[in-house]
């Protein structure tokens, strides 16, 4: 094991930036257990705990397209 190995989080944390969120609902479709579009404003929030692998974590934040979810720890 490497040191860098040794410090990688097993998990990280995300979050929906409300004010950037511009629907769509791709993460809804990609994490169903973790984002949740809201049915009038069409804004996803984050339910549960918001923890992923880094890996998929990376994913989500990739593949919204207005730049609303980010890593929050
Ligand atoms: S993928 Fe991004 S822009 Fe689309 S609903 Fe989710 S947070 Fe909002």
């Amino acid at each position: 094991m490497t040191t860098s190995e040794s410090f990688a989080p097993k998990s990280v944390s995300v979050a929906v930036d409300n004010q950037v969120c511009a629907a769509g609902g791709q993460c809804e479709m990609l994490e169903p257990e973790m984002f949740s579009v809201d049915d009038e404003t069409a804004i996803a929030t984050v339910t549960g705990d918001g923890k992923l692998s880094p890996e998929r974590a990376a994913t989500l934040v990739d593949r919204c397209p207005s730049g609303a979810i980010y890593v929050d720890g």
